[in-house]
């Protein structure tokens, strides 16, 4: 029995591509107590590969975390295969809105020690005792009552761009670090106080909470579905928002917007901003709060000396990268000195600024046609070989080249060759080839911007 991947990534985004049937991205979890997590990773795999179901997923004794592709048709047959497992009876799935094809590539499930690395010694305290779980409605009715304590789960540059009114937001870089001090600021208050909990998706809070009961707190609530379903249901119910600003999301928009309030500001300058970007410079990659201009002006870099360093030749740039533990720099999350108006301790709720709507929407509402898709990237040259498929392609238009591994790029046709011979336009079958300043992949899709 085949247990794991044999196809790489770019044979995936191929066979996606001509199955060209729509693909559903959700995530779940659920927390139980598993006997043998091996087992239980294994009988997945093989139910979900005969699915075509695809995802990173982790599987622990405490329970199971997944993010994952499933064919559209195949959606009710992979809710069955969870409803065998009485833990998981019932269980919502959280579909994203935003439709991706290529969200995932890979079927990989892989068995941890946790499914959320909090640090907690969970031999103490039943993980699957957990508080009460509150729909949008509710936790905003619970807001409105003094005597409520709520409390944000997330990391602290998370809650910088977006948090509900009043909010305590402890300062820390990862989840281990906000129990104990939430535990010790609280103390006085486990008897009468609601403690009121969110953080995303829901996942930190579950643990959370039973941990919190374990601590004697009497009334433990959280946000069922954390932040993402708390804005599927105020959209839907048309229920006032609560929580103001940004949600910040793991891919690649690095926030989605829930408010047009602006409560942070560009960690260089010092105006309302809340974008979150990570510096050009590839050795430090640190994920910072930056406005239009000091990017510009900044060429996207954190500081100038990685300005410096993104302007010296790349052989000297990874010379000089060598044997760094890079690692560490990108889970600093926006920590470091050369950043004037990074935010830390408590965070308020006060409009800096009114975001214009634009950001996301517009990005979607860009009026495209596809063309063709890639067909080979010659790095040395820096050059693009690309089939057209539907329409033409002429000197001058402006192209939108998008792939799960290349983003979103757009660029200016300035020329155009078919079979090494310089045309102004190419036709549908036309093999051609143009320069092109970064790297796109087998299979990324070519649109024609109108
Ligand atoms: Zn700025
Ligand atoms: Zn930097």
């Amino acid at each position: 029995m085949q247990l794991y991947n044999t196809l790489s990534a770019e044979e995936r985004a191929q066979l996606i591509d001509e199955a060209g049937k729509e693909r559903l991205t959700l995530s779940f979890y659920a927390y139980t107590n598993l006997s043998d997590p091996q087992k239980f990773r294994d009988d997945l795999f093989i139910a979900w590969n005969a699915l075509d179901a695809l995802g990173r997923i982790y599987v622990a004794k405490e329970g199971i975390n997944a993010q994952m592709s499933i064919p559209a048709e195949n959606f009710e047959a992979f809710r069955e295969t969870l409803e065998v497992y009485d833990f998981m009876k019932g269980i919502r799935l959280n579909v994203a809105v935003e439709h991706d094809n290529h969200s995932f590539l890979k079927l990989t499930i892989k068995v941890r020690n946790k499914i959320v690395a909090d640090g907690l010694n969970d031999e103490t305290f039943d993980v699957t005792n957990k508080g009460i779980h509150l729909k949008a409605q509710e936790f905003n009715n619970m807001l409105e009552d003094p005597n409520t304590i709520v409390v944000d789960f997330r990391n602290h540059y998370e809650s910088e761009v977006g948090h509900f009114e009043g909010a305590i937001t402890p300062d820390v870089e990862n989840f281990r670090e906000s129990l104990p001090i939430i535990n010790e600021q609280l103390q006085d208050f486990k008897e009468d106080k609601n403690l009121l909990m969110y953080c995303t998706g829901g996942i930190r809070c579950e643990k959370a909470s039973a941990y919190f009961k374990h601590q004697g707190f009497k009334n433990v609530f959280q946000l069922e579905g954390g932040i993402i379903e708390y804005t599927r249901q105020i959209k839907e119910e048309k229920i006032e928002s609560k929580f103001i600003g940004k949600n910040f999301v793991f891919d690649h928009r690095l926030g989605e917007r829930i408010t047009d309030d602006i409560i942070s500001k560009c960690h260089q300058c010092g105006k309302p901003c809340d974008n979150h970007t990570n510096c050009a410079n590839d050795a430090c990659h640190l994920l910072f709060i930056q406005c239009d201009d000091c990017k510009a002006a900044m060429e996207n870099t954190c500081s100038t000396e990685c300005l410096e360093i993104t302007h010296l030749p790349v052989e000297e740039q990874l010379r000089l990268r060598k044997g760094l533990k890079v690692g560490n720099k990108v889970f600093r999350k926006g920590k470091s000195d050369a950043l004037t108006f990074k935010n830390s301790g408590d965070l308020s709720t006060e409009t800096l600024a009114k975001a214009e709507t634009k950001d996301i929407r517009q990005k979607i509402k860009i009026k495209k046609v596809l063309v063709g898709k890639v067909e080979h990237y010659y790095t040395k040259s820096k050059i693009g070989q690309f089939l057209i498929e539907n329409k033409e392609l002429s000197v001058g238009d402006k192209v939108l080249i998008s792939g799960p591994t290349t983003g979103e790029q757009e660029l200016t046709i300035t020329e155009l060759h078919v079979n090494r011979t310089t045309v102004e336009t190419a036709n549908i079958g036309d093999q051609i080839t143009f320069e092109i300043p970064f790297r796109v992949r087998l299979s990324d899709k070519m649109y024609k911007i109108l």
